[in-house]
């Protein structure tokens, strides 16, 4: 058996500082990243969220602003700036949630034109939270293109999902989607799934596979900071027909709530992140839905 002498660990410890600041200042509070195998299509991130943005010769169309409580905005255009002198044309919205879409204004006093769904327009008049830039556009149907410098991006709106609102943005040239969290890579639903429609998710998810793309943009990171594929599309449906296949038959059984979130384990999944913390709340999400059809 070894002993590790005082002196020892206190080196280790200082090792472990030392990687540990060094983990740190590897990923500074944001960036600005070029997609692989792209031209023009590039993901900024400020800490846990992130956007797509197009740099064409004509302008540049950004998406989600990320400012709420997050001095995003501003280091978002110094970012572009550095890549391009072209203005700054569009700022597409992927949903109405505050923390990824607040905070915009200085994409507005830089001269763009910004777009969502027009049920988060709505959404954004009846909430008037301050600090939101209102839409300047809404897409109304199933599709709007967006066609600027020789990039055509398409603006999809496939039912209700993780909002009444959400837009999935798809690059047809590129095959790359930024969809934002909805469809989490390797993680099962956030916390309670609050906004979240369901079964709709389900249908919303299955018509996102059936669209012709390779690579996903998440707004939250995926592990490592890898990028989604149909796989893990395809494997998200899954949990989210396996939660509720499970939690169908605890309430057929006439678990409460409690017994059912108690009960319920899907092993499949337990290595993905939030397993442990949400799985209990995806359940009871689930559990409204098929004990009091909400
Ligand atoms: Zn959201």
């Amino acid at each position: 058996m070894s002993r590790i002498p005082i002196t020892g660990l206190a080196a280790m410890a200082a090792l472990a500082f030392a990687a540990t600041t060094q983990a740190q200042q590897q990923q500074p509070q944001f960036a600005a990243t070029k997609v692989d195998g792209t031209d023009n299509v590039y993901i900024f991130r400020y800490a846990g969220h992130q956007s797509m943005f197009i740099v064409t010769p004509e302008g540049v169309i950004a998406t989600d602003p990320i400012g709420e409580r997050r001095p995003a905005a501003q280091a978002y255009i110094a970012e572009i700036k550095k890549i391009t002198n072209a203005p700054i044309r569009y700022v597409i919205y992927s949903h109405s949630h505050l923390d990824h879409i607040a905070g915009g204004k200085a994409f507005k006093d830089a001269g763009a034109t910004f777009v969502a769904h027009e049920n988060a327009k709505k959404r954004l008049q009846e909430i008037n939270f301050p600090d939101v830039v209102m839409p300047d556009e809404v897409v109304t149907g199933a599709k709007r293109d967006i066609t600027l410098g020789g990039t055509t991006l398409e603006l999809n709106y496939v039912g209700k999902n993780h909002s009444d609102n959400t837009l999935v943005l798809r690059l047809p040239r590129e095959k790359i989607i930024f969809a934002v969290d909805w469809i989490p890579i390797e993680g099962v639903q956030f916390r309670g799934m609050a906004d979240t429609y369901v079964p709709d998710i389900e249908e919303s998810l299955k018509k996102v596979i059936a669209m012709d793309w390779d690579r996903m943009i998440p707004g939250h990171p995926g592990p490592g900071g890898r990028l989604g594929t149909k796989d893990d599309a395809r494997a998200h449906l899954q949990y989210l027909q396996d939660l509720s296949t499970a939690v169908k038959q605890a309430v057929n059984e006439n678990k409460s709530y409690v017994d059912a979130e108690k009960d319920i384990k899907l092993p499949k999944y337990e290595k993905w992140g939030g397993y442990n913390a949400f799985l209990p709340m995806n359940i009871e999400r689930y559990y409204d839905f098929w004990n009091r059809g909400i």
